[in-house]
Parts: structure tokens; sequence; C-alpha cells
């Protein structure tokens, strides 16, 4: 079994209900959730004349290939009916992966950890909850030590 950390957020129709569908199907396909964080309200990233988003990190457990668990959360996300408009715009769901164990990936399709995500406090915040001291393999901070660099940045 692997621990791997997802990542979830929505910003389109009844959020709340996207969300619980997403962690239903995930649970559906056999990957089993340990944890589940907070749920924040976040002010949209990159693309700013959109609704707020709800974004939250779901710690799972899973027998499935780094590769096959994209393809069930691509999976989910595709029969959550989610509309790609433009990149960074709206959607009903969005499932990444943040973290697989400690591996590194850097493939075309999947790269963990998930890039970007040192800069993202939506990302962070939930994941201090569910274990601040996991460690990012290839920056080798703690995930509190990286959310912690991200509030001294912004100062
Ligand atoms: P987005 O929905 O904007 O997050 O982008 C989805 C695309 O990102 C998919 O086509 C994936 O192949 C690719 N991708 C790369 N790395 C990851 C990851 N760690 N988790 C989820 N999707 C990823």
């Amino acid at each position: 079994m692997h621990v791997a950390y997802i990542a979830f957020g929505t910003n389109m129709g009844d959020k709340r209900r996207y969300i619980r569908e997403a962690l239903k199907k995930i649970k559906d396909k056999g990957i089993n959730i340990i944890k589940v964080s907070s749920i924040y309200e976040t002010e949209p990233y990159g693309v700013l004349e959109q609704d707020n988003f709800l974004n939250g990190v779901v710690q799972v457990e899973t027998d499935l290939s780094p590769e096959m668990l994209l393809e069930s959360l691509m999976s989910i996300e595709k029969e959550l009916d989610r509309v790609r408009i433009k990149k960074w715009g709206p959607r009903t769901i969005d499932l990444d992966i943040i973290f697989y164990e400690d591996f590194i990936i850097n493939k075309e399709n999947l790269v963990v950890p998930h890039k970007d995500m040192e800069n993202r406090d939506f990302v962070l915040k939930p994941l201090c909850e569910l274990d601040e001291n996991f460690i990012h393999p290839t920056l080798k901070k703690s995930v509190k030590k990286l959310y912690e660099d991200l509030q001294n940045k912004k100062l």
C-alpha cells in the first residue's frame, strides 16, 4: 500500500456537493481515504474574474501505481462533468496528486511532487493539518516549513 496526498478544488455550481461526490468516487475506485482536511475557501489563482474556490487535501492509501492513480482521478473529473473552458478557469472539480510517498516523477503527463505546490497556500495549509512533518522529497523541507516560508515570502 502506498500513501498519497490528493488536492481537490472546485469553483462551480454546488461546490460542496462536487467535493462529496469526488470523495465518494475516490472510495468507489478502491482508494482508501485515511484523512480529509478542512475545506478552505480561497480566492482564484491565475485568472481572477471567477468565483471563489473551495480547496482541501485528502490523504489516501492505495495499491495503484502513480500513473493508475492519475488515470482514476482523471476519470472522476470527467464523470463529474468538468468543463475545461480555459487554463485556471472555472471547474467543477480538479484533483491533483501532490505527493505519492517520496516518489519523484517527471513525466510529460505526471509531475510529482505537484509543480508549484510550495507556492500555494490552499495546498500547504490543508496538508499541514494532515501531516505537517511530511518532507517534500526534492525541496527537502517539511510541509510545515514550506508553509511558513510562503507566509514569510508574502511579508
Ligand atoms: P489541471 O487539471 O490543470 O491540473 O491539469 C491536468 C493535467 O495535468 C493532466 O493532463 C495531467 O496529466 C497533468 N498532471 C501533471 N502532473 C500532475 C499531477 N501531479 N496530478 C494531476 N495531474 C497532473
